[in-house]
């Protein structure tokens, strides 16, 4: 008998004292004024603490215990619809015995109302027992949370402050229908020609004279497509322009149900169960709709806005996800190491298998302490955001305080958050190929199930957004909050070169050498704009350049940026962890080895990326075709 979450410390280094869970628990509860929650933090946590041990010992038992069977098991095509082998059947069922579906649902409309932090500590527990059983389950919740999350949105959703709570939502059929178990959702929005591209989606949404909107297109690889309630992105303005993003603001949300009321497919096809290098245990879909009736969700233009505040939560989830992963390879790796023999010794003791897994483990330390941040980050913003809108403070300097603190921890939960899923992502395929290497030749061979973990962790840097556009996100918001605030970015600049001189603590000037490393990349972009465009600003301080900046998007003008954002992305992971590990080890100074072992690796691994960016890339530039300078010599 495994338990998943009981045999990590570290995970429950976390749960146990490292989350700040009073003000999480506060906005989730109501300050706990509902008479069926619990009355205290310690109350709630204890219950918490229970639903991560029966999930950690189910997943380590029915699912891991397993993985096996079920990666060989794939869902097949038949008369139309997705069938699964028995023994996914089976496993299906057990989970939805659990009624982990409406984990995070409101009490009042029938879920367990726990916090999404525990709801993304699950999915890592689920993900280390196998990933695409921690995907085709988070399509359920997930999913009525994405449906109750929009209503709230367009102002479909209405609260009672006196229960306090939900009395109405716009979707509440579909949420029943989730929780009830055997229904689930799907997020559709990839194209057989467009995926990364959006602003290039032909699925169309038409309003009839009958007043119902209808659904034409097809969607592909899309995640539990075979369900009945499908999020479908579709146009319905014509594209303005000739600009590659202006497709974006012709697109809508809508809700699209493949079946009708006597659960009989009406308008939808199911064109292909896509078989896949891996994530075996989840339905992979291609579907058609052709005049399908369906819900406008929020107004017409808007879908791209939806899109995103589901992705965001998404990608926060894949972070999870591919932590779990990354936990599965490390513990792997780790326990063959120490078993292998080679040459007089065990192979961990071999100073490169040891260097590896030293690193492997220091970075998913770093990646949990990023998704651990991003998580509560995100969700109070996102509590605090309800709040203000149904229940808000009478005090209005209370609620100014509110809405400040929403709007930083909104700020900073975008700053994390490609950044997160990232990191989490690419290092998923990292940790998983070091475990075939440190497997030798048994990693090559199926019966370990090294090369299994492997190929689930390829999807990761792909769906919910590639790390390529992870990169370019993170890179338009870097470069655009210089932009935006020269003069903050420039007094933050000069904060960092003093620290990283001046501080007592030595740890402190570690850090603040990242952040200068990375302020060094930021400037260096931005001083050597797309061509001609910005060029008199070249010999301006750039606490200066306020206005003349208004109208620059460097996605679409700065290619020398766009180059270099996978590059930017990863020097940004390196501050990032290395700021949240610092804090902590503030409030927990046996923690100081974590972020000493986190800075041993990102110092020299962002000197070199600092060293890319400012030396390389034109030559490539000029190949495609950009003015540029010379600059790539000089600059060494
Ligand atoms: C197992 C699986 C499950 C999936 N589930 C879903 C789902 O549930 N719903 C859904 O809608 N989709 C889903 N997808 C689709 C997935 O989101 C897309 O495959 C992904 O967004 C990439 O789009 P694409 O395949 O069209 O690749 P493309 O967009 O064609 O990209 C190809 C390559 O070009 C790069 N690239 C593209 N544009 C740029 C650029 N501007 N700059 C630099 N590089 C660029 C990409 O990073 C990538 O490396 C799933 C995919 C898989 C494999």
């Amino acid at each position: 008998m495994g338990n998943f979450y009981e045999d990590n410390d570290d995970l429950r280094f976390y749960v146990e004292r490292a989350i700040d869970w009073e003000p999480i628990v506060r906005l989730t509860e109501h300050d706990f004024r509902s008479p069926d929650g619990p009355k205290s933090t310690a109350e709630a946590l204890e219950t918490y603490q229970d639903v991560l041990a029966l999930v950690g010992g189910f997943v380590a038992d029915e699912i891991g215990a397993n993985w096996r069977a079920l990666d060989a098991a794939h869902p097949k095509l038949v008369d139309g619809e997705v069938k699964y082998p028995p023994v996914m059947e089976e496993l299906f069922e057990k989970l939805a015995s659990l009624e982990l579906n409406g984990l995070n649902i409101p009490r009042e409309l029938g879920g367990l109302n726990a916090p999404v932090v525990l709801m993304q500590v699950t999915n890592e527990l689920f993900a280390r027992a196998d990933v695409s059983i921690c995907a085709h389950h988070g399509f359920h919740g997930g999913m009525a949370m994405a449906a109750l999350v929009y209503s709230v949105l367009e102002g479909s959703t209405t609260f009672d402050r006196e229960l306090p709570g939900i009395s109405s939502t716009r979707f509440q059929h579909v949420i029943d229908d989730i929780l009830a178990g055997g229904s689930w959702g799907s997020m559709d929005i990839t194209e057989p020609h467009a995926g990364s591209d959006m602003a290039n989606l032909r699925t169309r949404g038409v309003l009839g004279e009958d007043g119902v909107w209808r659904v034409t297109g097809s969607k592909t690889f899309i995640t539990s497509g075979h369900g009945r309630w499908h999020f479908v992105i579709a146009r319905t303005e014509d594209k303005q322009g000739d600009d590659a993003f202006a497709g974006l603001n012709g697109l809508s949300m809508f809700l699209v149900p493949a079946f009708d009321e006597n659960g009989v497919r009406t308008h939808t096809t199911i064109d292909a169960v896509e078989s896949k290098m891996g994530h075996h245990g989840s339905a992979t879909v291609g579907i058609s709709f052709e005049d399908a009736p369906a819900e406008l969700i929020g107004k017409r233009g808007e879908g791209f806005k939806y899109m995103l505040m589901l992705m965001n939560n998404a990608r926060i989830g894949v972070g999870f996800e591919a932590l779990g992963l990354c936990e599965a390879a490390y513990r792997m790796a780790k326990a063959y190491a120490a078993e292998r023999p080679s040459m007089g010794k065990t192979i961990d003791k071999h100073e490169m298998i040891a260097d590896m897994l030293d690193e492997m483990r220091t970075d998913i330390q770093g990646i949990r302490c990023l998704g651990m941040a991003a998580v509560q980050l995100e969700e109070i913003a996102q509590k605090i955001d309800i709040q203000l809108r149904f229940d808000p403070p009478a005090d209005p300097a209370e609620r100014e305080r509110l809405e400040k603190r929403m709007k930083r921890a909104k700020r900073r939960a975008r700053e994390l958050t490609p950044v997160l899923k990232y990191l989490a992502s690419e290092k998923a395929v990292e940790i998983a190929r070091r475990n075939v290497q440190i497997h030798g030749g048994a990693g090559y061979m199926v019966e370990y199930g090294a090369e299994k973990l492997l190929r689930d962790a390829m999807v990761m840097p792909i769906y919910e957004g590639t790390s390529q556009i992870q990169g370019l996100m993170a890179m338009k918001d870097t470069l655009m909050a210089a932009v935006k605030h020269p003069r903050t970015f420039v007094r933050e600049s000069a904060r960092a070169r003093w620290t990283s001189v001046s501080s007592r603590d030595p740890l402190e000037r570690r850090v603040a050498k990242l952040e200068v490393a990375r302020n060094q990349s930021v400037q260096h972009l931005l001083s050597r704009l797309a061509g001609h465009k910005l060029s008199e600003l070249r010999h301006e301080p750039m606490g200066s350049w306020g206005s003349k900046l208004s109208h620059f998007d460097p996605k679409r003008d700065f290619a020398l940026a766009m180059l270099h954002a996978e590059r930017l992305i990863r020097i940004l992971a390196d501050v990032q962890v290395a700021q949240e590990l610092y804090a902590q080890a503030k409030r927990f100074p046996e923690r100081t080895e974590v972020l000493e072992r986190w800075l041993e690796r990102a110092e020299p691994r962002t000197a070199f990326l600092l060293t890319e960016i400012t030396t390389t890339g034109h030559r490539l530039l000029r190949s495609l075709g950009h003015e540029t300078e010379d600059v790539d010599q000089a600059a060494k």
